[in-house]
């Protein structure tokens, strides 16, 4: 991804030491960061070895105090840091403003609820060792490398961020190259907040390659968030020393409407989770399935309401300018393939690309095989296309290899046909509501990557689970010795048969 960003080389040997991020909105400069090279990259996770240390030894009360006092200055700094986003990444206030209510509300979450997910608990032995205390305990990974995209510069990294921090560990962050300003304001807070811990959390800035030095560079995890190209590049470079990886890709999300819908709360619901931020977002709406019987009016509701929108550059704009110019080839060709295969507009048109912006485009009519179907388009568009019923809408749905969320609108079936989705999660009756609720777990399957950020299981990914036993008393018969007689083995086989076998 170094074709976008500008980039500053140094005299003496033409390597490049430094880059611009710019405002995609004007084109200013934003502020100018270090390309740190492999050697930086493994100096940090260098400091951040000792650093993790430190940290394990607070144990969960101590790292709590720190996190919410990180917290607490975060909220403070929220106009700062509202406007920093929104100059590097051009979305409007309000969208800025919303990502940082739940990059908070996450915050408070992990380090809240650290100690009860992860802390020591004992275990049932079960009948055959009731002679033995069990107990289970998550220790901290150590190092998590995190590398992050840059719709939600600030959002979608501390999914990782802060769950791994709060879970005992210490993080090197590679932000994207087009966000790295956020990625610094969020470890230069924690160490206004931390002094003492300064190191635990670093940044590293750059290009693909300063991201991909992160993967080689000793750390205990890496958890990637960013396109599926480059999750596969990520993994495989994390094979080679096989560190484990959490992998968040893309999506292409589908809403279903089934025809016992709210269809004015749906149209509502297609539009804002379509269009908001620009269309850039993993979860987005991209795609709509709604039953035949309603589709008439859905496609009316969302043609009214879309059309109103426009994108632009002012705090107060619906939203903003597309982040990454190169994705508006994306958006083109997607929509041009579309309308190449029969597709209609029912909003817009070729004619609403106009870089850096572009207005919402409703489709419909639009073959299953046409890319603006099958791939991530992360532009401000909706396809939508009519089907018998809803059980047709889910088998669509299903039929990609992403599977990222989704959400269903129905009065009667909603949970029913949220779980036939093959995603890894669904809102009834809204849209992207489990990003917002800290305690679900955030991930998807297939081409949308694996593991999950947020949640108790967002904890448990940045912790390693050790299982200890504590024999409390020698047991009548104990198979597990040589001393064991053949009556033992035998009167075993008899429990078991009696527990289990009826
Ligand atoms: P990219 O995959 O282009 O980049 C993601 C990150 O990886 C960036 O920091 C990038 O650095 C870095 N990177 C690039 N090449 C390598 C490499 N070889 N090794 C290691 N790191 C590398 O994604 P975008 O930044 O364009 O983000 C948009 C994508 O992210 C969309 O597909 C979206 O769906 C997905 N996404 C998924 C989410 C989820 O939770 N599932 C949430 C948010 C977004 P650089 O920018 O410097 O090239």
């Amino acid at each position: 991804m170094t074709q976008t960003a500008p980039a500053e080389s140094a005299e003496a040997d033409g390597e490049q030491t430094r880059f611009a991020s710019l405002d995609p909105r004007t084109g200013e400069v934003v502020g100018h960061h270090p390309v740190h090279t492999a050697a930086d990259v493994e100096a940090a996770v260098l400091r951040a070895r000792t650093a993790a240390a430190e940290w394990a030894a607070l144990g969960f009360d101590g790292r709590r105090a720190r996190i919410t006092e990180w917290r607490k200055l975060l909220v403070r700094k929220l106009d700062e840091f509202q406007s920093l986003i929104s100059n590097e990444t051009g979305k409007s206030a309000d969208d800025a403003r919303t990502e940082l209510a739940l990059v908070i509300d996450h915050l408070h979450w992990a380090g809240k609820n650290a100690s009860r997910v992860l802390g020591k608990r004992r275990v049932s032995p079960g009948m055959l060792m009731y002679n033995h205390s069990a107990s289970i305990e998550y220790k901290p990974l150590g190092v998590v490398g995190v590398i992050g995209p840059w719709n939600y510069p600030a959002f979608t990294p501390m999914g990782s961020i802060a769950y791994a921090i709060a879970a005992g560990n210490a993080v090197v962050f590679k932000p994207s190259e087009y966000t790295p300003g956020v990625g610094e304001f969020l470890a230069r807070t924690f160490a206004e907040a931390s002094p003492e811990h300064a190191a635990l959390f670093q940044v590293v800035t750059g290009f693909g390659e300063t991201g991909a030095a992160l993967c080689r560079a000793g750390v205990d995890k890496v958890a990637f968030t960013g396109s599926t190209p480059t999750g596969k590049r990520v993994m495989a470079a994390c094979a080679e020393t096989l560190t484990p990886v959490l992998v968040e890709c893309g999506g292409k999300d589908a809403l279903i409407v089934a025809d016992d819908a709210d269809v004015k709360a749906a149209a509502a619901a297609a539009v804002w989770g379509g269009i908001f931020n620009s269309g850039q977002t993993c979860a987005g709406v991209e795609r709509v399935y709604v039953a035949e019987a309603v589709a008439d009016q859905f496609i009316e509701l969302v043609t009214k309401q879309a059309s109103k929108l426009r994108p632009g550059g002012e705090p107060n704009a619906p939203f903003g300018p597309i982040t990454m110019p190169r994705q508006v080839e994306v958006i083109q060709a997607h929509v041009r393939d579309a309308l190449d295969r029969g597709g209609r507009a029912v909003v817009g048109g070729l004619d609403s690309i106009r870089p850096p912006y572009v207005a919402p485009i409703v489709l419909v009519d639009v073959p299953e095989e046409s890319t603006a179907v099958t791939e991530e388009t992360f532009g401000p568009t909706l396809v939508i296309t009519r089907v018998a019923d809803a059980d047709e809408g889910v088998r669509l749905a299903n039929a990609l290899r992403y599977g990222l969320g989704g959400s269903v609108f129905s009065r009667g079936r909603g949970e029913e046909l949220a779980r036939k989705m093959r995603c890894g999660m669904v809102s009834v009756n809204a849209v992207l509501a489990f990003a917002a609720i800290p305690g679900l777990p955030f991930g998807g399957v297939g081409d949308s990557g694996f593991g999950r950020i947020h949640g108790e299981d967002g904890l448990r990914e940045f912790a390693s689970p050790q299982s200890v036993t504590r024999l409390r008393f020698r047991a009548m018969l104990n198979p597990m010795t040589y001393e064991r007689g053949s009556r033992t083995v035998r009167h075993v086989v008899r429990l078991t048969r009696m527990l289990y076998g009826r």
